[in-house]
């Protein structure tokens, strides 16, 4: 088995901003894992708050010596060979994950998804993600979503009611909403979420600071809808401490090593009574098609961001009544262009 390592720089349709930033390129790194002509594609998508940058993933993948291991289909043992090599590098570790599962599902010709049980016809709905804007770009913004049924939309900027009223006026989908730890008062946090109820908010992502578990908790306590972690989740370790502070996990492949590791996470909180979201970061198809194997197990799918950029190097995956359609190729089923 030979790794192979390129990064690949993202452009975006729109500046994307979230609470604390803006993005108008992303580089993502993606990689291929070859093994008697089949290849296996991966991704791993850097996140700004996880402290992985396109430099610190290329540089761990180059410590990544598949040669030692003769058999793909080994997946637990590589993933424990490339867990063990350093700690953290979670978005490092992603990509190998992603790419043996694809390269196993081609050897095995069958689906990622079925590696895990997952059933193309439980696929939740996506949302397309609305970045922090004008009032006048978050409804052009909407307007453009040809395709979704849900939106969600990025709060914690200075002018979220503002931002909401035009939202509510512009569209009649359902809309979720994720302040990503902008909201620093817990009663204006819930007097904002108990507004957001009225108006049929489906959920509401990470209200506060994730290390405010007390804020984010009696946030979680009070709230009429369900409040789901999203900084505050990384992997499966760090799941039990989150039970009673929030309703629900949003799982990236990126946060927690892939695909592996997420299954897991999914059982896991099932077993706590949590809801589980599937996100995603700003990435490629790839990243998108690992997520999408999962979402079937998932309450709620946020796998939009081929939508959000202009050159994705593999083909857009195919949306039905605003779904992520899961197709029979073997591996994660990713189209060329
Ligand atoms: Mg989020």
């Amino acid at each position: 088995m030979k790794l192979s390592i390129k990064p690949f720089e993202l452009a975006m349709e729109h500046p994307f901003t979230i609470s604390g930033y803006t993005r108008t390129v992303h580089t993502t790194i993606l990689v291929q894992i070859e093994h008697q002509g089949y290849i296996g594609y991966g991704e791993g998508s850097p996140m700004r708050y996880l402290g992985e940058t396109p430099d610190s993933i290329t540089a761990f993948l180059q410590q990544v010596q598949l040669e030692q291991f003769n058999d793909p289909l080994q997946i637990e043992e590589i993933l424990a060979y490339t867990d063990q090599l350093a700690p953290g590098n979670t978005t490092a570790k992603t990509a190998v994950d992603i790419a043996l599962h694809d390269l196993a599902g081609k050897l095995q010709q069958r689906p990622c998804y079925g590696m895990f049980g997952a059933l193309p016809q439980h696929m939740p709905p996506t949302t397309l993600t609305i970045g922090i804007d004008t009032p006048e770009m978050v409804c052009r913004k909407i307007k453009e979503a040809k395709g979704f049924q849900r939106v969600k939309i990025k709060l914690g900027s200075d002018n979220d009611y503002g931002i909401l009223k035009a939202v509510f006026e512009e569209t009649d989908l359902p809309v979720c909403v994720d302040a990503n730890q902008g909201w620093k008062d817990r009663q204006q946090a819930l007097d904002m979420i108990t507004w957001l109820h009225e108006k049929k908010v489906l959920f509401v992502e990470q209200p506060m600071n994730k290390d405010d578990i007390d804020g984010n908790a009696w946030i979680t306590e009070h709230s009429p809808v369900p409040i789901i972690a999203d900084e505050a989740v990384q992997r499966l370790n760090s799941l039990h401490a989150l039970k009673g502070a929030y309703n629900g996990i949003n799982i990236k492949l990126v946060k927690c090593t892939g695909m592996a590791e997420a299954s897991k996470m999914i059982t896991e909180a099932r077993k706590l009574d949590m809801q589980v979201m599937i996100g995603c970061t700003t990435e490629t198809s790839c990243g998108i098609m690992a997520g999408a194997a999962l979402a079937p197990l998932c309450d709620w799918a946020d796998l939009d961001s081929p939508w959000l950029i202009t050159n994705n190097p593999f083909g857009t995956p195919t949306l039905h009544n605003g779904r992520l359609v899961l197709n029979d190729e073997p591996g994660l089923g990713l189209v060329s262009k």
